[in-house]
């Protein structure tokens, strides 16, 4: 069985799809503080649809030590796939201390939980943002690891961790480090909401006469002057972390990059967005965004070479897939909760 911790949000709650839909018992552990209780009743309706197994969905916080040990006694959890995390490199910044008290103390109790209840795998969930500003391109796994936030610094500091747990207590891992993550599942059974959305493609989408879009620099050292990045399907990147736990039945830890090895601009992907949507969307050239590196792309080799992993989804698919996802968003908004949920198990 299989434990995801922060599974009602963005990219946990694709992992808990595609799991789902390999045919592997889920149990999801979220304490709603970002992640939304409607996301758990779409993936319950989808699992129930799809003849999956969705076994539990526990309400409680990593550092809840009393809940994790209660749903380690209570299910037989083979791997624990790891998203519970604040993410926001802004509020990083500004209130490190939610990032320090969540991101590394939640990561060391469920750690400790884990080695204390013999779970002996996991797959975390951690970012190329711990690299950095990047000393070369594109960038592989060996890249010197020197964030420049304390978003960054937490899930290294969640890295080292989980490495030393390994060396000294039989820990099993795959680390993998995301670049940036668009798009939704085909059935638009989750996707991105964010109560402060700050993501490039959902606030192209979100734009209107009244919200004007606003990109931050064009004045960068790029093709056509905007940041570029390497956009990776939510759903490609949910599929890596079902293979990483096949993986690591058999095979020892490894960390990884998850992209496309393709850059995209701000531009080109505003321009993409333009093209889907048939529509010539309000923008405003704004000032840099303050931590923004001009350009970040991945060298996924070692992905391919290791896990048998690529990226499958072209970027236009992606932007379809999350504009469909914004429309349903709306109705999700508006609909009744049908989930109950627990603290602990067996209450
Ligand atoms: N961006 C933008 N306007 C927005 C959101 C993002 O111009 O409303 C730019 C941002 O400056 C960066 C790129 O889009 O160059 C990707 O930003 P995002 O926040 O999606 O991901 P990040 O690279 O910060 O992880």
């Amino acid at each position: 069985m299989i434990l995801i911790t922060g599974g009602a949000g963005y990219i946990g709650s694709h992992s808990a799809i595609d799991f789902i839909q390999e045919g592997h018992e889920v149990v999801v552990l979220d304490n709603l503080s970002t992640g939304h209780i409607e996301i758990i009743d779409r993936i319950k309706a989808f699992a129930k649809q799809k003849k999956g197994k969705f076994v539990d969905f526990v309400n409680a916080n990593i550092k809840d030590v009393n809940a994790l040990s209660a749903l380690f006694k209570m299910y037989k959890i083979d791997t624990v796939v790891h998203f519970a995390a604040n993410s926001l490199v802004n509020e990083s910044v500004s209130n490190p201390r939610k990032y320090y008290e969540n991101n590394i103390l939640g990561s060391i109790s469920l750690l400790n939980s884990m080695i204390d209840n013999d779970v002996k795998k996991i797959v975390f969930s951690s970012t190329c943002a711990t690299y950095g500003e990047p000393e070369y391109m594109p960038i592989d796994e060996k890249h010197p690891q020197r964030p420049v936030n304390p978003y960054g610094n937490t899930k290294l500091a969640i890295e080292f961790a989980i490495k030393d747990y390994a060396a000294a207590y039989g820990l099993k891992y795959a680390i993998f480090r995301y670049f940036n993550v668009i798009g939704a599942d085909e059935d638009a059974v989750s996707g991105e909401w964010h109560d402060i959305e700050t993501h490039l493609v959902p606030n192209i989408l979100k734009a209107d006469k009244n919200k004007v879009f606003k990109l931050f620099g064009d004045d960068y050292d790029t093709k056509d002057g905007t940041c570029v990045r390497d956009y990776i399907d939510v759903a490609d990147l949910a599929r890596a972390h079902t293979m990483a736990y096949k993986y690591l039945l058999e095979n020892e830890s490894t960390i990884i990059n998850l992209g496309t090895g393709e850059g995209q601009s701000v531009k080109e992907i505003f321009a993409a967005v333009e093209k889907y949507l048939e529509t010539n969307v309000p923008l405003k050239i704004c000032q840099r965004r303050a931590g923004d590196p001009a350009k970040l792309i991945a060298k996924t080799t070692k992905a391919a070479d290791v896990l048998g992993w690529s990226s499958r989804v072209p970027l236009e698919l992606s932007i379809k897939n999350a504009a469909e996802w914004e429309k349903v968003l709306k109705t999700v908004k508006n609909s009744p909760v049908v989930s109950k949920t627990h603290k602990g198990v067996g209450e």
